[in-house]
């Protein structure tokens, strides 16, 4: 039997933990828990329809997993008449329905809401008690604490310093398995296709589901990307489900394969995880004590395991750091001046690149792509031509089910597009189709020729490499990380270099005539 309501607890979309900082010592007997599918959150960027669909799937199992751990929950649902499309007018509404005396919340994942959140307590009059979001590893006065003084914020310290707090992959005597921190050097094999590959797990929707997905289908006809095939787990057991099998079938090979990526092959030895860490379904610290454990039972060799583990409590924890740190201006950073729009073709596929179209097309079927597709193919191609990281960042974060802009702009605006200068990579992520050939089977199946610099069969990548370096020499050109690259430009005869300039420029000239 219910008392009175004493506080109201918003949970955000992503925030589906059932050990969320704000449940923490809340009594259900006076508390009432808010979810809200708001227009707002699912229309600021035209995010894609699996997206939406997956989220609002997963928001609506967890109010159900909720009410089952007895807490009540009041979930307003997108087609709600009176939804009034933003998450402040919900709380507000709530704050009617229930007068609570106060609000307890986690904190939200960006700036955005974070200013949002801000304003509560002036706009409602009631105490707001915004709680630090701990499902992270680092705090953020951890990650201050190692970035302040620090002239260059690399991640490989910053690594060591989460093994060293976590004690992930350490010996007894607290020194890295193995005698070295990193493996990354085994881990750049590109795959066979005559390999055995792990096919991930299908979830085939529920009615709860399929109800979202026609709700998406109706509301969100126009936005990118298809509902066809939809599969995601949307609930904590499923997501532990797709963990199990990733552990048991694609870890052992996951680093050797890393960077690898195969026409028609979407999902290689990735993990598919990060939607259901990003929304709080799953826990990343727990998933790499498993991970470790796999290691320890030796089902797991140890490049795979650093490899694996490097990436949430390296990578992840690294890039949410610095999007923090650097405050709400980092995304419209741009170092590099550029300002070419997004070709039309980021939103079909359509291009006789074949690396761009699988890239894409996979992206656009499946609202994933893989590590190595996302810098090396869409992101390297958007640098060379100087696209707008504006632009550059809407669209990743648009099509990606796991793309949040703590976790997207560091690593679209920083590593991908050099667009903060160097603060995330010490050098742009910029490669000639050399990279790519040697990580995949794309060439082979393009109609360019990869070795090609010129003409009308060369591969746009190798021209483009060369017009992007010589066109940012200002800005790049005193960096020590690409001397030799610059040097072979200086080498190589004039008429070679104009050329090269000219492919360049016709390409460019192509594009921008769409
Ligand atoms: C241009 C660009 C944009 C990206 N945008 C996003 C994004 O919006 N959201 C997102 O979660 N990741 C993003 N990443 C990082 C990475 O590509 C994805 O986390 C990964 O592809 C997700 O697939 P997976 O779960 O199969 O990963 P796996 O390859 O299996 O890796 C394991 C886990 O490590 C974590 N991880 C790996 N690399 C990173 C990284 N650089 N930053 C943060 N976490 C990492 C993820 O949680 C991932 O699930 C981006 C990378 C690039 C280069
Ligand atoms: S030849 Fe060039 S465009 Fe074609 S797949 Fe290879 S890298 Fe991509």
């Amino acid at each position: 039997m219910k008392r009175g309501i004493d506080t109201l607890i918003p949970v955000l979309g992503d925030q589906l933990s059932l050990g969320l900082s704000a449940l923490r010592d809340a009594d259900p007997d006076t508390s009432v828990i808010l979810m809200m599918e708001v227009e707002e959150e699912a229309t600021y960027v035209r995010h894609h329809k699996k997206k939406i669909a997956f989220l609002f799937a997963a928001m609506r199992h967890h109010a159900q997993a909720l009410r089952d751990a007895g807490w009540e929950v009041d979930y307003i649902r997108l087609d709600a008449p009176e939804n009034s499309d933003s998450l402040t007018g919900e709380v507000a509404r709530a704050i009617e329905r229930h007068r609570p005396a106060r609000i307890i919340a986690t904190e939200a994942g960006e700036w955005r809401l974070r200013h949002a959140m801000e304003l509560w307590p002036d706009k409602f009059g009631v105490p707001v008690e915004i709680r630090e979001d701990d499902r992270f590893i680092a705090s953020h006065a951890e990650f201050d604490a190692w970035a302040d003084g620090r002239k260059q914020l690399r991640m490989e310290f910053f690594y060591r310093e989460m093994r060293r707090k976590t004690g992930l992959l350490l010996t007894e005597r607290g020194e890295p398995e193995g005698g070295q921190w990193n493996f990354d050097k085994e881990n750049r094999k590109p795959a066979a296709r005559d390999l055995t590959m792990p096919q991930p797990l299908s979830f085939a929707p529920d009615a709860l589901t399929q109800e979202v997905i026609a709700l998406v289908a109706d509301r969100f006809a126009d936005n990118p990307g298809t509902l066809d095939g939809f599969d995601f787990a949307v609930t904590a057991q499923d997501a532990e489900r797709q963990r199990a099998h990733f552990l048991r079938y694609a870890l052992p090979q996951f680093g050797d394969y890393q960077d690898a990526m195969l026409t028609d092959v979407p999902f290689l030895w990735h993990s598919l995880l990060s939607p259901y860490i990003n929304c709080g379904l799953l826990d990343p610290l727990d998933l790499c004590r498993r991970v470790e454990a796999s290691y320890r039972a030796g089902h797991t060799p140890l490049n795979a395991a650093e490899g694996f583990i490097r990436q949430i409590i390296g990578w992840r924890e690294y890039v949410r750091g610095i999007y923090w740190r650097e405050g709400p201006d980092y995304t419209a950073r741009n170092f590099l001046q550029a300002k070419r729009p997004l070709p039309a073709f980021y939103w079909t596929g359509q291009t006789d690149m074949h690396c761009m179209a699988q890239a894409i097309g996979q992206t656009l079927q499946n609202a994933y792509a893989h590590h190595i597709q996302r810098l090396m193919v869409t992101g390297n191609f958007a640098l060379l031509i100087g696209a707008d990281p504006a632009d550059v960042q809407r669209w990743y974060l648009e099509v990606y089910a796991d793309a949040y802009e703590w976790v997207e702009a560091p690593n679209v605006l920083g590593m991908s597009q050099f667009g903060d200068g160097g603060l995330l990579g010490s050098k742009p992520y910029a490669s000639s189709g050399a990279y790519i050939d040697r990580m995949s089977d794309y060439c082979g199946h393009c109609r360019y020729d990869v070795k090609a610099r010129t003409g009308p069969k060369a591969c746009p990548f190798n021209a483009l490499y060369w017009d992007f370096l010589v066109r940012n020499r200002e800005k790049l050109g005193s960096n020590q990380r690409l001397a030799m690259p610059y040097r072979n430009w200086d080498r190589m005869d004039a008429d070679t270099q104009r050329a090269l300039q000219a492919q360049a420029k016709a390409f460019l000239a192509g594009l921008d005539e769409g």
